[in-house]
């Protein structure tokens, strides 16, 4: 694999993410809990009244921990309209208890709609795959995105410019996530189920704000690679 230390930039990006400027002390935090409580209740003073008393989001996001990806944000949408789960780099692994149950929860209980994949240019995350450099526990972590590359290998191997590659596996790593959550039994028994249940891959552009969808929305089992497509369970 042809991996080279040129995102060394990328990757102490990751390290810097809270620049000179958007640090905010403790005491800052609790202050800004409090103005938003009360801008909140200067538009509705039912507002938290109503948001307590449940939650019927229909969307799933699964992004990447970066601080500056937040979901609602993104999506100019308000708490209680997107179930959420991040972790580094987007990565839906099978094996990842705390990701299947989210999905279990939304696709089951909260019958979400939608389920996105969201990834980021510029994710230090994959940056950090795509380098030689150790970070310590992550690396393991990462290796699931090392697995992406050697999957695109021929595709990734030919882009010379050290952004451009890392920017296509951004978008390869949010594609194969995609099709992760379909090979699962969550997802597939759900497909059997109901035909309102559509798996999504986008990518978001940090330096202009806006998505882009990757056009990789699966809405069935139709063209599930034969080998991961599950027979219908018996066990109940
Ligand atoms: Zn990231």
């Amino acid at each position: 694999m042809n991996v080279g230390n040129n995102n060394k930039d990328i990757v102490e990006d990751m390290d810097n993410t809270v620049k000179q400027g958007q640090k905010r002390g403790y005491e800052e935090l609790l202050q800004g809990n409090r103005d938003w409580v009360q801008r909140e209740l200067n538009e509705d003073p039912d507002y938290f009244t109503k948001l307590a008393s449940g939650q019927e989001p229909d969307v799933l996001w699964i992004g990447c921990s970066d601080s500056r990806v937040p979901a609602n944000q993104v999506t100019n949408t308000k708490p209680g309209q997107v179930f959420v789960h991040r972790n580094i780099a987007n990565v839906c692994v099978h094996s990842d208890m705390n990701m299947l149950s989210v999905l279990d929860y939304a696709v089951n209980v909260l019958k979400v709609k939608h389920v996105i994949v969201a990834g980021h240019y510029g994710c230090g995350g994959v940056a950090a795959a795509l380098s030689n450099k150790q970070y310590g526990v992550i690396d393991n972590w990462l290796r699931h995105i090392k697995d992406v590359y050697r999957l695109h290998s021929n595709e990734l191997n030919r882009i010379s410019d050290e952004k451009k590659k890392l920017n296509r596996l951004v978008e390869l790593n949010a594609m194969e996530q995609v099709y992760n959550l379909c090979k699962t039994t969550i997802v597939q028994n759900a497909w059997r189920e109901r035909a309102d249940l559509e798996i999504h891959g986008w990518v978001i552009d940090l330096g202009t704000g806006l998505v882009k969808d990757l056009g990789v929305t699966v809405k069935n089992s139709d063209n599930l690679d034969k080998v991961f497509a599950l027979d219908k369970s018996d066990i109940k």
